[in-house]
C-alpha cells in the first residue's frame, strides 16, 4: 500500500496541501501571489493571530506587511499599476491568508473586493461613454491611493435591516449637493472600522420614490467630518476584524467618491452575482487549516506538543478521511465557481454559485467541528489554534447577502422557476 506523499523528504513531517490543491494549473503570477501570502501567513500572521483574537484588536502590523509585499494592490488592474488578479487568484490568495489568520483574510477581502468591483467587474458592465469616462477618472484616483499610498478600503454595507440581503433600498442616504454628496446613515458590523482609510459605503441616492436601483457605492474617507466609529466588538469569532458600528452624519464626499457611476451597483448586483462570493475564500482557508491541524496533531507533529501519536486508531483515520472528502468537495466546487465569475452567467453557473457559497460556509464549520471531535479534549485548549478556527468558521454562513439561509432560499426558487415565471392562483 502506498504511503502518504504529503511528507517532507528531509524531515519526514507532514507537508500541508497547496491551497489550490493542484498548483500546476495556476499561472506564474497567481503562484507568486499565493506564495507571497503563504510566506507572510506562515512566518508572521499565524504567530500574531492568537493575541489579536484574545484582544479583539485589529492586526495593523499584518496590513503593513501586506502593503510592503505589494498585496494591497492585488486586485488593482495592471493598467493602474496593480497586480491585476482575477477572481480566482483573489480567492486563492485570500484563502491562503485564511489558513493563518481568518480575521486578516476576511478584512483583506473587504479591501480587495472593493478593487475588484471598481476594476474587473466595472469593466464588464454596460456604461454610456460619459459614465465610462467618469468612472475611469474616479477609479484612477482611488487605485492611485492603493498603489501609491498603500491606502486600505473596507465594505460597510450592513444596516441590520433587509437592505444587505438585497430586499430593500439602503437606509443610508446620499443627498446630491454642489460638487458631491452629503451622506448620512449607520452601518453595523463594519469590518476594518477605525483601520480603513476609505469606507466603501452602499447607500441610496436620496430622491422621491428612491428604489433599489438608486443604490450608490461611495468611498467615504475615514477622516471626513461626520464619520464616527462607535460601540464595541466582542464577538464569538473573527474577533480581529474590528467590525464596529460606523456612523455617518451629513458627511460631505466629492463627486470622485463614486466607486461606481450612479445606477451601476444595481446593474452589477443583477448581472455579476459572483461579486458576492468574495466572502467565501477566507472560510476555505480556515477549513484547510483545520484539516492540516488534524493531520499534524494525529501524527504528533505539532510544535510544542507532547509527542503522542494517535493516527493508528481506525476511528481517527476514518474521521480524517471524512474531513478530506469534505475539503476536496468544497475546494472543487469553490474553484469551479470562482473560475466562472463573469457578466451574465447562465442559470447553471448562477445556481452553482449559491451551491458553492453554501458549501464553503457550511463545510468550513463542519470540518472544524469534526477536527475538534477527532483531535479530542486537548485540541480545544486556547494555546492551540483549532478552537479559534472553530469559532471563526461559524461566522461565515451568517454573512449577508449570501447567508446559508438565503443561498437555500434563492437556489430553491431559481431551480424551480425560470425568469419571471409565476404560479396561477389555485381555485
Ligand atoms: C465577522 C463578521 C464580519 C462582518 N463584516 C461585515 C462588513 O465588513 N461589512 C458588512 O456590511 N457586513 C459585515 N458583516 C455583517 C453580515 O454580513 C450581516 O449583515 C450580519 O451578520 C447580519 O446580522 P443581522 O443580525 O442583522 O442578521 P439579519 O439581517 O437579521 O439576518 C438574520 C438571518 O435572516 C435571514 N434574512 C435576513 N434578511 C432576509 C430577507 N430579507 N429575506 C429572507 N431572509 C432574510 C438571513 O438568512 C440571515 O441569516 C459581518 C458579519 C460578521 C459575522
Amino acid at each position: 500500500m502506498a504511503t502518504s506523499s504529503r511528507t517532507d523528504p528531509a524531515s519526514g513531517r507532514y507537508e500541508p496541501l497547496h491551497i489550490a490543491g493542484d498548483a500546476a494549473r495556476l499561472d506564474a503570477a497567481a503562484r507568486a501571489s499565493i506564495a507571497r501570502a503563504a510566506e507572510l501567513g506562515r512566518s508572521r500572521f499565524a504567530a500574531r493571530a492568537a493575541r489579536h483574537d484574545r484582544e479583539a484588536s485589529f492586526p495593523f502590523e499584518n496590513f503593513a506587511d501586506l502593503r510592503a509585499a505589494g498585496l494591497l494592490a492585488l486586485c488593482v488592474p495592471q493598467a493602474y499599476g496593480g497586480l491585476g488578479a482575477d477572481f480566482a487568484t483573489h480567492a486563492l490568495v485570500t484563502a491562503e491568508l485564511g489558513r493563518h489568520c481568518g480575521s486578516t483574510a476576511l478584512s483583506f477581502n473587504m479591501h480587495a473586493a472593493a478593487c475588484l468591483w471598481a476594476g474587473t467587474v466595472a469593466d464588464q458592465l454596460e456604461m454610456t461613454p460619459a459614465q465610462r469616462a467618469d468612472h475611469e477618472a474616479h477609479r484612477a484616483w482611488h487605485f492611485a491611493q492603493v498603489v501609491g499610498a498603500g491606502k486600505l478600503f473596507s465594505q460597510p454595507f450592513s444596516e441590520g435591516g433587509a437592505a444587505a440581503a438585497g430586499r430593500a433600498p439602503w437606509a443610508t442616504r446620499a443627498r446630491k449637493v454642489d460638487g458631491g454628496y452629503r451622506v448620512s446613515g449607520r452601518k453595523i458590523f463594519a469590518s476594518l472600522a477605525g483601520a480603513a482609510d476609505f469606507y466603501g459605503v452602499l447607500c441610496t441616492l436620496d430622491r422621491p420614490g428612491a428604489s433599489l436601483a438608486d443604490a450608490l457605492y461611495l468611498a467615504v474617507p475615514a477622516d471626513a467630518a461626520g464619520v464616527q466609529v462607535v460601540g464595541d466588538w466582542d464577538p464569538l469569532g473573527m474577533r480581529a476584524t474590528s467590525s464596529r458600528t460606523l456612523l455617518l452624519q451629513d458627511v460631505f464626499v466629492p463627486e470622485r467618491a463614486r466607486l461606481l457611476p450612479e445606477g451601476l451597483y444595481h446593474q452589477a448586483m443583477q448581472r455579476f452575482p459572483h461579486m458576492f462570493t468574495t466572502l467565501a475564500p477566507t472560510y476555505l482557508g480556515i477549513a484547510q487549516a483545520a484539516y492540516d491541524f488534524t493531520v499534524m496533531y494525529l501524527r504528533a507533529e505539532l510544535p510544542g506538543m507532547h509527542p503522542v501519536k494517535r493516527r493508528m486508531y481506525p476511528t481517527k483515520q476514518q474521521a480524517v478521511a471524512e474531513m478530506r472528502i469534505r475539503l476536496e468537495q468544497t475546494r472543487a466546487l469553490f474553484l469551479q465557481t470562482v473560475r466562472e465569475a463573469r457578466i451574465d452567467p447562465d442559470d447553471d453557473a448562477r445556481q452553482r454559485l449559491y451551491a458553492a457559497h453554501y458549501t464553503v460556509m457550511e463545510n468550513a464549520s463542519a470540518i472544524c467541528a469534526l477536527a475538534l471531535r477527532t483531535c479530542g479534549g486537548q485540541a480545544m485548549l486556547r494555546s492551540l489554534p483549532l478552537e479559534r478556527l472553530y469559532r471563526d468558521a461559524r461566522c461565515g454562513s451568517l454573512m449577508l447577502p449570501l447567508t446559508a439561509e438565503l443561498c437555500l432560499d434563492r437556489l430553491g426558487h431559481e431551480c424551480l422557476y425560470a425568469g419571471a415565471e409565476g404560479d396561477e392562483s389555485i381555485e
